[in-house]
C-alpha cells in the first residue's frame, strides 16, 4: 500500500487543510475587525481633537464679546465686563493649551497664539487710553486684529479636518463640515456685531458701507444656515432637531431683530444701546448655535464610540470563536488519533499477525471504550480461538503421526512392516533415475521352525527381535529395514554407492558374531540365508525386484544356508 493511499495519510492531509483554512479564515476576520477597531479608535481621537479645536476657535470668537464691552468703558474700572474679559481670556488660553500636546498642530497653534498675543496687545494699548481719546479707526484695528486671530485659527480647523480624510467614515466628515459651517455662522454674526460696536462706542451714525457689509454678511450666514439645515436634517436625533428650531428662534429671530434695531436706530447715531447692553443682549443669542454645533459633535462622537464598541465586541467574539474552533479541531485530531487511528492501526497489525499465524505476538489494547474496545475484545476471542485451533491441529498431527507409525511398524520387532516397505520401495523407484539400480537384500532365518519347536514360540519371538536389533545396528540410518513376513527380513539400500553383497555379508556376520541368549540363559546360534538382487526403475517393478531377491535367497537356502547369494547383474 503506497503512503499516499494510506488512511492516516489522507486523514492528516485533510486535517492539515481544515486547520489551515480555519487559521486563514480566523486571521482574515480578526485582522479585518482589528483594523475596523483601530480605525474607529483613530476616528475617535481625531474627532476629539476636532472638538477641542472647535471649542478653542469658539473661545477666540467669544473673547470679542467682553472686549467690545470693555473698550466701550473708561480704562481701569473694575467693571463686570472687565472681569468677564479676564475670565474669557483665561478660558481661551486654557482651550489653546489643551491643543498643545496634539501632534501636527504645533505650527498652526503657534501662529494662532502669536496672532492672539498681537491682537490682545493692541486691545490693551487702546484700553489704557481714556474713552474719549479712543479713535474709531483704532477700535476697528483691534476688531480686525481679533478677526485675524480667528482667521489664523482656521489653519487649526483645516489640520483637524485633514486628519479625518485618512481614517474617518463619511458621517464624521459630514459632521465636521456641519460643525465648521455652524462655527463660521457664529463667527460671521459675531463679526457683524463687532463691526457695529466701534460706531456704537463712538456714537457715530451707521455708514451706508456698514449697512451693505452687514447685508452681505447676513446673506452669507443665511446661505450657510440653509446648507446646515439640509445636512443636519439627515440627523434624526430629536434633540438636535429641537436645537435647530431654537437656533431659528433665538439666533435668527431674536438676534437678527436686535441687529435690525441697532441698524435702524443707528442711522442717525442715536443708538438705543451702549456697547455693553448691546453685547449683553446679542451674545446670548449665539448660545443655541454653539449648542447645536456641540450636539452634532457629541452625537458623532457617540456614534464613533458605539462603532468602536461594536468592532471591539465583534473582535472579541470572533477571536474567541476562532480560538475555540481551532482548539476543538486540535482536540478532535488528538482524540481521533488516540481513540481511533492508533487503535485501528494497532488492530490492523494484530489482525495481520493473527492472519500470519503469529498468535503469540502480544498487542497493545488501547484504553478506549465503545466500538473500538469491542473490536479488541473480538480480536482477543479470535486469537484464543486460533490458539485453540492450533493446539488441536498439533494434537491431530501428533495422532496422525502416531497412527502412521503404528500402521507402518511391525508390532513385534518395532521395525517397518511389509506394507510400509512396499510403499517406500515404490516411491523410491518412482523418484529414482531410470537406469540407477535399487539393491534389495532378503534374508530368512535358517531352521526357525526348529527354534520354535525346541524352545517355544516366545523364545522364537525373542530371536526375531534380537535379529532385528542386530541387523539394524549393522546398517546406516538411511538404509531401510523391514520385517518382510514370518522370520524373513528385507533391506533396501537407497544409497547408489552401496555395495549390497558386502552389506549382506556384514549382516550375516552380525548374526554370527556371538550366540543369541535365550531367556533361560542358554546360548543359541542363529544363522540366516541372504538373497541379494538389483533392479533399475527402467528394468522392472518392485515385485520384480522382490522376486529376483527371493530367487537368490532360495538359491542360498538350497546351497546349504548361512550364506549370501547375490544377483548383481540386472
Ligand atoms: P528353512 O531353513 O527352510 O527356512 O526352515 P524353516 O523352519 O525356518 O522354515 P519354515 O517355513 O518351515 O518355518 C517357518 C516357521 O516360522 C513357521 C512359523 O510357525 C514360524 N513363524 C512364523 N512367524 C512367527 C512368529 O512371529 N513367531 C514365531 N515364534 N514363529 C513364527
Ligand atoms: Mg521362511
Ligand atoms: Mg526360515
Amino acid at each position: 500500500m503506497s503512503k499516499r493511499h494510506s488512511l492516516s495519510y489522507r486523514f492528516w492531509a485533510a486535517l492539515a487543510v481544515i486547520l489551515g483554512c480555519s487559521v486563514v479564515l480566523g486571521a482574515i476576520l480578526i485582522t479585518t475587525y482589528y483594523r475596523e477597531l483601530r480605525a474607529t479608535r483613530l476616528s475617535e481621537t481625531r474627532l476629539a481633537h476636532f472638538q477641542l479645536v472647535m471649542r478653542a476657535v469658539n473661545h477666540l470668537s467669544a473673547e470679542r464679546g467682553p472686549l467690545n464691552s470693555v473698550l466701550g468703558e473708561e480704562p481701569g474700572s473694575d467693571s463686570p465686563s472687565r472681569k468677564r474679559l479676564v475670565s474669557f481670556r483665561a478660558n481661551t488660553d486654557a482651550a489653546l493649551d489643551r491643543l498643545s500636546p496634539i501632534p501636527g498642530f504645533s505650527q498652526q497653534l503657534a501662529e494662532t497664539r502669536r496672532s492672539l498675543a498681537h491682537a490682545r496687545q493692541l486691545a490693551d494699548i487702546l484700553d489704557r487710553q481714556p474713552l474719549h481719546a479712543r479713535m474709531p479707526q483704532d477700535f476697528r484695528e483691534v476688531v480686525q486684529a481679533m478677526f485675524a486671530v480667528v482667521d489664523t485659527a482656521q489653519a487649526l480647523v483645516d489640520a483637524a479636518i485633514g486628519g479625518f480624510n485618512t481614517a474617518a467614515s463619511d458621517h464624521l466628515v459630514g459632521t465636521a463640515l456641519i460643525a465648521r459651517m455652524l462655527s463660521d455662522i457664529r463667527e460671521q454674526v459675531g463679526r457683524m456685531g463687532s463691526n457695529i460696536v466701534p460706531s456704537i462706542a463712538a456714537r457715530l451714525p451707521i455708514t451706508p458701507e456698514q449697512r451693505t457689509a452687514h447685508d452681505i454678511a447676513y446673506g452669507r450666514v443665511l446661505g450657510f444656515w440653509q446648507l446646515v439645515e439640509q445636512q443636519s436634517g439627515e440627523n434624526s436625533d430629536r434633540q438636535i432637531a429641537a436645537m435647530r428650531r431654537a437656533v431659528n428662534e433665538d439666533f435668527f429671530g431674536r438676534g437678527m431683530a436686535i441687529y435690525r434695531d441697532v441698524l435702524a436706530t443707528g442711522r442717525d447715531g442715536n443708538y438705543a444701546f451702549d456697547t455693553i447692553s448691546f453685547t449683553n443682549q446679542i451674545v446670548p443669542t449665539f448660545a443655541s448655535l454653539e449648542r447645536l454645533r456641540d450636539m452634532h459633535l457629541d452625537s458623532a462622537m457617540a456614534r464613533t464610540k458605539a462603532d468602536g464598541e461594536n468592532a471591539r465586541q465583534l473582535l472579541v467574539v470572533i477571536s474567541a470563536v476562532t480560538l475555540i474552533a481551532l482548539l476543538l479541531e486540535l482536540v478532535l485530531v488528538a482524540a481521533s488519533q488516540t481513540l481511533l487511528f492508533a487503535p485501528l492501526l494497532s488492530a490492523r497489525d494484530a489482525v495481520m499477525a493473527l492472519a500470519a499465524g503469529r498468535t503469540g505476538q502480544p498487542y497493545v489494547v488501547p484504553r478506549v471504550r465503545g466500538e473500538v474496545r469491542s473490536l479488541f475484545k473480538a480480536l482477543d476471542t479470535l486469537r484464543s480461538k486460533l490458539i485453540e485451533r492450533d493446539a488441536l491441529d498439533q494434537e491431530k498431527l501428533k495422532l496422525t503421526a502416531q497412527l502412521r507409525q503404528l500402521a507402518e511398524t511391525d508390532g513385534l520387532t518395532g521395525i517397518l512392516n511389509r506394507g510400509a516397505l512396499d510403499q517406500r520401495a515404490a516411491s523410491l523407484l518412482a523418484t529414482r533415475p531410470a537406469l540407477q539400480p535399487l539393491p534389495l537384500i532378503l534374508l530368512d532365518i535358517d531352521h526357525f521352525k526348529g527354534i520354535n519347536d525346541r524352545y517355544g514360540h516366545v523364545a522364537g519371538d525373542e530371536v526375531l527381535k534380537e535379529t532385528a536389533r542386530r541387523l539394524q545396528a549393522a546398517l546406516r540410518p538411511t538404509d531401510i529395514i523391514a520385517r518382510f513376513g514370518g522370520e524373513e527380513f528385507a533391506v533396501i539400500l537407497p544409497d547408489p554407492t552401496a555395495k549390497p553383497d558386502q552389506i549382506a555379508e556384514r549382516l550375516r556376520s552380525a548374526l554370527l558374531a556371538r550366540p543369541f541368549t535365550l531367556d533361560n540363559g542358554a546360548p543359541l546360534d542363529v544363522t540366516a540365508s541372504f538373497g541379494v538382487a538389483l533392479m533399475a526403475p527402467a528394468a522392472g517393478s518392485w515385485l520384480d525386484l522382490v522376486e529376483a531377491a527371493d530367487r537368490a535367497l532360495y538359491e542360498a537356502k538350497a546351497a546349504g544356508r548361512n550364506r549370501v547369494v547375490a544377483r548383481l547383474a540386472a
